[in-house]
């Protein structure tokens, strides 16, 4: 069917049309927001070692930086030592990005979420750790999904007895308490990269990732420690890395509106 072009929409199109074209072609045009200078950071040689400035959480000698000693370290390999508990980082961290390597037990037995079971939390929200590439289990509890909340885009897990590496981003949600009740003035987000291939994208977190029952933000502090969940299986892990980040709206209001100059 055709359309006759009338009076009115002829002038739309020119009002339109005047609109796309900068007042001032070939000029800048700046935002106005007064940015900061970026900090400079070096690079490490091989990208999945830390960077300048990193806070190193087991480079294969100690546990100082764990609020307990009763994993293992074996050939500098960091070793869950079942029923001895979750291992909690001593400093508590906002917004970060974590760089962390893992291995399933080469000789994994059980089934579903008993195939090396561990978990990567910033506070309450886990990342999962678990054998994806032999076992089957449900698929929001699979390797490298939100728990109960997102599945992996896609499977991208080696072998049991295989290194692989997450680099996660978590971005701390805002909360507040009123009248008893938890306010999310900002959901968290997670992304995530296993072995070097997205399986998270910046997934936006319904709260804590309960096994029980459906996810509900609880009030928490706005630094939380990362931790590595004892599962019951001597999962391993090694070269960990925390970065520190600012939140993804820490950027400053403009200052005046947006010109040409
Ligand atoms: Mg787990």
């Amino acid at each position: 069917m055709s359309r006759k072009i009338t009076a009115a929409s002829a002038v739309s199109v020119v009002v339109l049309t005047a609109l796309s074209v900068p007042a001032f072609a070939g000029q800048d045009w700046k935002s106005g927001i007064p940015w900061q200078k970026p900090p400079v950071v070096s690079p490490a040689a091989n990208p999945s070692d830390p960077p300048s400035g990193a806070v190193i959480l087991f480079n294969g000698k100690d546990l100082a930086a764990w609020d307990k000693d009763t994993w293992l370290i074996e050939n500098g390999e960091l070793v869950c030592n079942p029923q001895k508990g979750t291992l909690a980082t001593k400093q508590k961290f906002g917004s970060v990005q974590l760089h962390i390597e893992f291995a399933i037990p080469q000789d994994v037995s059980g089934k579903g979420q008993q195939r090396g079971n561990s978990g990567v939390f910033w506070g309450n929200y886990e990342v999962q750790v678990l054998d994806s590439h032999d076992g089957e289990t449900y698929y929001d509890g699979q390797c490298g999904a939100i728990y109960k909340q997102c599945p992996p885009l896609v499977n991208v897990c080696r072998k049991p007895g295989e290194w692989q590496s997450y680099d996660i981003i978590f971005n701390r949600p805002e909360l507040k308490m009123e009248n008893g009740i938890v306010r999310v003035l900002r959901p968290a987000y997670i992304t995530v990269l296993q072995n070097g291939v997205l399986i998270i994208n910046h997934h936006q977190i319904l709260g804590t990732t309960f096994f029980n029952r459906p996810p509900a933000y609880e009030a928490h502090a706005d630094k939380m420690p990362i931790s590595l969940q004892d599962h019951g299986n001597k999962t391993r892990f090694r070269n960990i890395w925390v970065r520190e980040i600012p939140d993804t709206d820490a950027h400053p209001e403009p200052v005046k509106p947006a010109y040409y100059e």
